[in-house]
């Protein structure tokens, strides 16, 4: 019997993260910086958006490795790993096709696309043959090769903030694929909690720089922050 689940059931949760962040990036900005408290309006303990914001994009960002945050990832698509596997400036460790046997896996697929016949048809036949295949002794790395980008993967992820604003300024654009996008939203609700200052830089170039920069490939849409739903 198949499993089916939508974008919006993959669960993340925050492992742990850097318990003071604010106070552990204003610690490493004192060795570098002028004594922070002779700016203007900075906290006593932390770091202001402001600041942070002047960070990145004065690409004074290294100090932002000081502050990390780990996740774990359930529900994802194979297709969304090929996606955040390219981002290679983070710890990551997945579910094996290798050596774990698929046949326990839901797919993973858009919500308007659930009880389409034909859908649910291919995902019958995939999960039949692949486990027919390994009854007759195929190994199960070569099993998987009929398995479809819709099955699910859960995802260790470790991540500093200076990558995750990378991160997020990339795929928070209205470009990406709704998978990643619904991934994304969860990311920046988490990010809130953990650190509200550092959130508030979190955001494609439509609405951080108040400017797009993909050119003809523009979407002509601007993000909606408030709205907190890039969709
Ligand atoms: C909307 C969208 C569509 C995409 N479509 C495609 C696609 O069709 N095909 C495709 O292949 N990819 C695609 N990508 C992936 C994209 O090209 C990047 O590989 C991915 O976003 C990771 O970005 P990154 O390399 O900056 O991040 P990271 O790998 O985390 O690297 C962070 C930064 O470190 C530096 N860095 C890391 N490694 C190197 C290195 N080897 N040499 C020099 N500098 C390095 C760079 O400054 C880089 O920006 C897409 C991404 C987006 C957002």
């Amino acid at each position: 019997m198949i499993k089916v689940q939508t974008y919006e059931d993959m669960e993340v949760k925050v492992k742990w993260a850097t318990p003071n962040p604010g106070e552990e990036i204003r610690e490493a900005l004192t060795n570098t910086m002028a004594d922070l408290t002779t700016l203007k309006g900075e906290p006593v303990k932390k770091v202001s958006t402001k600041l942070l914001h002047f960070l990145v994009t004065a690409e004074h960002d290294s100090v932002l490795e000081h502050a990390v945050i780990s996740f774990m990832i359930q529900g994802a698509s194979r297709s969304w790993l090929a996606q955040i596997t390219r981002q290679r400036m983070t710890s990551m460790t997945s579910s094996s096709q290798h050596y774990q046997d698929y046949g326990d896996y839901p797919f993973v697929i858009h919500k308007n696309l659930v009880n389409k016949e034909q859908i649910q048809k291919a995902f019958n036949d995939s999960l039949l043959r692949y486990t027919i295949l390994i009854q007759q002794g195929v190994p199960k790395e070569e099993a998987r090769q009929i398995l479809t980008n819709a099955m699910a993967v859960n995802f260790k992820w470790t991540i500093n903030a200076r990558s995750l604003y990378h991160f997020m300024r990339l795929r928070m654009c209205f470009r990406n694929v709704i998978e990643m996008r619904i991934f994304c939203d969860k990311v920046f609700l988490l990010v809130q909690k953990w650190w509200p200052e550092y959130a508030k830089i979190l955001g494609p170039p439509c609405y951080i720089d108040g400017k797009c920069n993909q050119g003809f490939m523009t979407c002509g849409r601007k993000y909606d922050k408030e709205k907190n739903i890039s969709r």
